[in-house]
């Protein structure tokens, strides 16, 4: 991952250096300017130097899939206070030949049999849950009763019952649960939360943000065909990525919403849609007033932007809430100019900002309250795309008013 990182940020700053960021932009007519935008750095300790390995703390990784092994697993190489020291499979094979590539002790292999013995593992701080939806609550519980630190993948789980025993489960442990919402600790959404509400709030009073979120579901990959399984998924197109649309509309606004409508589709007769929806759109309505239109798809193809307007100018991310290569536009009167930002690893970012919430006893930027959040307000979506009504919500604070920059 990290070479494809680095050879695409060698090609867009080759363009931008040699001014062909226009060109490839294919529209003579656009102002282009490159500009290092001001905003403020990605959560520490990205700055500060790596810890010696004895000083980090120690992750598990549960559950070997596509997104643990081509995306978590080798971000540990640039992590600084967290490394990776045990995994937890049901396929001990598989565990034993990325135990070898990551200089795993094989005895700090688990299954999902004898995962609570992890408990007796003084190496292991940290259980990062990267299995399907309707596991991670389970695996949360049984973590945070084994004394463990919990990271648990987006969604949160597949019921609001599941979020609130998961986070009365680390708080009867007295440890920390983080939900890995990876774009609050990525740089290029992190300039887009300082342009629409940062002490210079550049783009005026917010009024508006669209934000879409879309792919292709293809039951023949195996990680897609859990997602089409309401027990194991939870949901379709909006648990899955729809909530990077949901949370982007939270976090780009800081606000939490109090009128929610929306409607639903999936095409009739397509079996990957009987038991989980394609599409849902829904409105939310902020209350500072700002309006949200979000859409979420399993049936068009890789979509991931957002767009926010204010009465001074928009901005749009796009792709928004990729894994690399996102790209920043700014558009005040009639110039639109493009903003890089350092590039930097957002699972690194992450995985870096609970091990240090750890050590200094804080709470996690994005802790199970956020995530719980999310889920609420996913099912109020279902329930008014189900009853065809606007459906109005009780004013709250969000669950961490630092939910910022
Ligand atoms: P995947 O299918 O590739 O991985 C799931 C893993 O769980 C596999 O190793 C599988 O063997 C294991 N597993 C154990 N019991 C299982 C069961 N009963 N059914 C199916 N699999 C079982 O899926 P993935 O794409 O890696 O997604 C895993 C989690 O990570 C999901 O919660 C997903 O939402 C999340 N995810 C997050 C991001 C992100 O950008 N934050 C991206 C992709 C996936």
């Amino acid at each position: 991952m990290f070479d494809a990182l680095q050879r695409g940020l060698t090609r867009r700053t080759l363009l931008n250096r040699t001014g062909l960021g226009l060109l490839a932009m294919g529209a003579a007519e656009i102002i282009y300017k490159p500009v290092r935008t001001l905003a403020q750095a990605a959560p520490s300790p990205s700055e500060e130097p790596s810890l010696p390995p004895e000083q980090k703390l120690g992750w598990a990784v549960v559950g070997l899939g596509q997104f643990a092994t081509e995306q978590i697993m080798p971000s540990f190489g640039e992590c600084k206070r967290s490394r990776l020291v045990a995994l937890v499979s049901g396929d001990r094979a598989k565990a034993e030949r990325y135990a070898r590539q990551y200089g795993v002790n094989p005895q700090n292999i688990y299954n999902y049999q004898n995962y609570e013995t992890i408990r007796d593992n003084p190496e292991v701080d940290v259980v990062y849950i990267v299995l399907p939806n309707g596991m991670h609550a389970e695996y949360t519980i049984r973590g945070a009763r084994a004394g463990k630190h919990v990271m648990c993948e987006k969604p949160m789980a597949t019921s609001v019952a599941e979020c609130q025993a998961m986070i009365d489960a680390a708080r009867q442990a007295g440890k920390k649960l983080m939900i890995a919402y990876r774009a609050q600790y990525e740089p290029y959404n992190l300039a887009a939360i300082d342009l629409a509400r940062g002490p210079r709030k550049e783009l005026g009073k917010l009024k508006a943000i669209v934000a879409d979120h879309g792919r292709i579901v293809k039951p023949s990959e195996p990680q897609d065909r859990w997602r089409i399984d309401k027990k194991l998924a939870g949901g379709g197109s909006l648990p899955d990525i729809g909530i990077y649309s949901l949370n982007a509309a939270r976090y780009i606004t800081g606000e939490e919403p109090i009128e929610v409508s929306a409607m639903l589709y999936s095409t009739p007769n397509d079996p990957r849609f009987v038991e989980v929806e394609e599409n849902v759109n829904f409105m939310l309505r902020f209350p500072s007033g700002v309006l949200a239109n979000c859409t979420s798809s399993y049936g068009y193809s890789d979509t991931k932007r957002i767009q926010v307007f204010g009465s001074e100018g928009t901005l749009e991310l796009s792709p928004a809430t990729d894994y690399y290569q996102h790209r920043l536009f700014v558009e005040k009167g009639k110039v639109r100019e493009e903003r890089n930002i350092d590039e930097k690893n957002q699972f690194a970012l992450e995985i870096d900002h609970l091990s240090e919430s750890i050590v200094q006893n804080r709470k996690p930027k994005t802790p199970g309250e956020e995530g719980l959040q999310d889920i609420r307000l996913i099912q109020t979506i279902y329930e008014a795309a189900r009853t065809g009504r606007k459906i109005q919500l009780e004013p709250m604070q969000p669950p961490r008013n630092e939910r910022s920059v």
